[in-house]
């Protein structure tokens, strides 16, 4: 027997609600596979890739700041060289723990590459953003990861950070490259350290100042 619903739609039997069912969770289970890393479970960097982009959108709307973070393990190969890669691996989870613990429920927090990370760290003002950095800096360098039993790797991150231009559609693989520049800075100046690029100073020119607010008013803005 067909049985109806209240707008007299005919309802799917049980066999149809339990396959649907099963269908949406493997389409769930296929989605969370796509945008996750294996190893540390954190978003993979597709996933930091779309969230990039509707962050540029955002800031272009609303004007809000928003600081993305490059983060790299500090002579990471050495770990793998004296410790094995599978120890590795284990210290790559330690750290993503620890980064885990710095972030807030709107932020993003992805594995780049290798032995790098990423944050996007929506509406972060610019006068907070090397203490957000520093925070993440000292939270892995305190972090004892085990590496087998009674066996334990300290690891440091170098930090490089860029604001989004605020108003301005910029690409987010630019936005990625000056923060990536802060994190070379980083390195070079000695690693265990977090560099932010220098929020822009909106400068207004003499002409523009003419085109908003008239000839003869406002001189002392010049
Ligand atoms: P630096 O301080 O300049 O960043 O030096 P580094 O040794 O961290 O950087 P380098 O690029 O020389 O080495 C990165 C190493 O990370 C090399 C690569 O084998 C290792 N690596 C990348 N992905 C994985 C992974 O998934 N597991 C493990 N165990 N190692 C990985
Ligand atoms: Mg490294
Ligand atoms: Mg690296």
């Amino acid at each position: 027997m067909q049985l109806l619903n209240q707008s007299g739609h005919a309802m799917p039997d049980r066999e149809q609600v339990s396959t649907t069912t099963w269908l949406q969770a493997l389409i769930d289970a296929l989605c969370e596979l796509s945008s996750r890393d294996p190893l540390t479970g954190l978003s993979n960097r597709r996933q930091f890739e779309l969230a990039l982009a509707s962050e540029i959108d955002r800031v272009a709307r609303a004007g809000e700041p928003a600081l993305v973070l490059m983060i790299d393990i500090d002579h990471f190969k050495k770990v793998n060289d004296t410790h094995g890669h599978p120890a590795g691996d284990q210290v790559l989870k330690g750290v993503a723990l620890a980064l885990q613990e710095c972030i807030r429920p709107m932020d993003t927090l992805a594995r780049f590459g290798g032995e790098e990370f990423a944050m996007i760290l929506p509406n972060c003002p610019p006068s907070f953003g090397l203490t957000v950095a520093e925070r993440v800096r000292t939270k892995v360098q305190g972090r004892d990861v085990v590496i087998a039993p009674g066996q334990q790797v300290r690891v440091s991150v170098s930090i490089g950070g860029a604001f989004a231009p605020q108003w301005v559609r910029s690409s987010a693989t630019l936005w990625v490259e000056r923060a990536d520049q802060q994190l070379y800075r980083a390195k070079a100046e000695g690693r265990n350290r977090a560099c932010l690029e220098q929020p822009p100073v909106s400068l207004v020119s003499a002409e523009e100042k003419g085109l908003l607010f008239g000839t003869s008013q406002f001189q002392d803005l010049e």
